[in-house]
């Protein structure tokens, strides 16, 4: 092959490369789960976290911090990294929510148009709970845009966590959904469907009581109540589909949050292609899923995350994988906040 020829060939493969890039869909994402710190209360910080965003189409974020602080404990050899580290426990942690205002508040105007805070650092077992919110929401006028994450029952996290096991259907939390009834506030919830060993919904009326209940509150449920933690005990749990649909079925206020412990096992099979159940619930409930990195106070994988289920949504009718990627979050905000 003379030179030249070669050279015009490498240009020609050259210029389709965009071209190609350009039929896809390029998604533009909100993350609707999303903790600004860790399990220690800190962060890489929010120049990491904008980055991370500009970096990946991100356009809209769910912020919140974690509602409990692991403890460093006396008697532990060397400091934990996570709450699953050692055997001390984890306490509830209201600071959490001053470091989400102090983070929020220190953007532009412009910004923060692209952050919706959520209110997370309370005793969901404590009925004073409430008003802890009511004040806090008082100290800040329409700074907070939806109340969560809430961690009820959380695998080895409600063992580790100092004091009851909190229920999603207690009286403190009866309250709350009130309140977040009265203040248009959207509920995040991580409420596990089951325990580790379980093979049956052992936990489900724990959440499907105030869905019921409660109709005029908007509840985002944390991954569908799966874990990595289950999957380990019990690779996939066969009764999550049916459940699932006959819930989105029974209760318009019941919103989806697709993370992580949802994409693998259940919307991608073994070999990594989209299930055909999964993509026909979706298609039939099209306004209420939403994608969430769960990311913890590190920013350097939430585009991965998000990216991750591209190949999902790409199986999807466009507009409803577009709404699944961005619109649906930004539906369920309060309505000053709504686009
Ligand atoms: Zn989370």
């Amino acid at each position: 092959m003379h030179w030249s020829h070669f050279h015009a060939s490498g240009l020609w493969a050259l210029l389709m490369l965009p071209l190609a890039v350009a039929q896809a869909r390029d998604y533009v994402y909100s993350d609707a789960h999303l903790h600004y710190v860790d399990f220690f209360q800190e962060s890489a910080g929010m120049d990491a976290l904008l980055k991370a965003m500009a970096d990946n189409r991100i356009e809209q974020v769910m912020i919140s911090g974690i509602p409990v602080a692991k403890k460093w404990h006396e008697d532990e050899p060397k400091r934990p990294r996570y709450y699953a580290g050692d055997d001390a426990d984890a306490y509830w942690y209201s600071a959490t929510d001053v470091l989400v205002a102090a983070a929020v508040k220190q953007l532009s105007p412009e910004q923060r148009q692209r952050f919706h805070p959520f209110l997370s650092g309370f005793n969901p077992n404590d009925k004073n709970s409430a008003a802890h919110i009511q004040r806090m929401l008082d100290l800040d006028p329409g700074l907070w845009q939806g109340i969560g994450e809430v961690f009820t029952r959380h695998d080895d996290l409600t063992a580790l966590t100092a004091g009851d096991t909190p229920r999603a259907n207690n009286e403190a939390m009866t309250k709350i959904y009130h309140l977040a009834a009265e203040n248009d506030l959207p509920v995040m919830l991580h409420s596990n469907i089951t325990s580790k060993r379980e093979r049956n919904p052992l936990y489900l009326a724990e959440i499907e009581e105030p869905l019921r209940n409660h109709p005029h509150t908007r509840f985002i449920w944390a991954h569908a109540g799966t874990s990595a933690e289950i999957h380990r005990h019990q690779t996939r749990l066969e009764f999550l589909l049916p459940t699932l649909t006959r819930l989105l079925d029974s209760y318009p206020n019941l919103y989806i949050d697709l993370s992580w412990s949802l994409l693998t096992p259940y919307l991608l099979d073994e070999q990594g292609k989209p299930r055909q159940e999964w993509l026909q619930l979706v298609e039939r409930f099209p306004e209420r899923f939403m994608l969430g990195s769960d990311v913890v106070g590190r920013f350097n994988k939430l585009g991965r995350e998000l990216h991750s289920f591209d190949v999902f949504l790409d199986a999807l009718p466009e507009d409803v994988a577009r709404q699944v990627a961005h619109d649906n979050f930004l539906a369920i905000l309060p309505a000053r906040h709504r686009r």
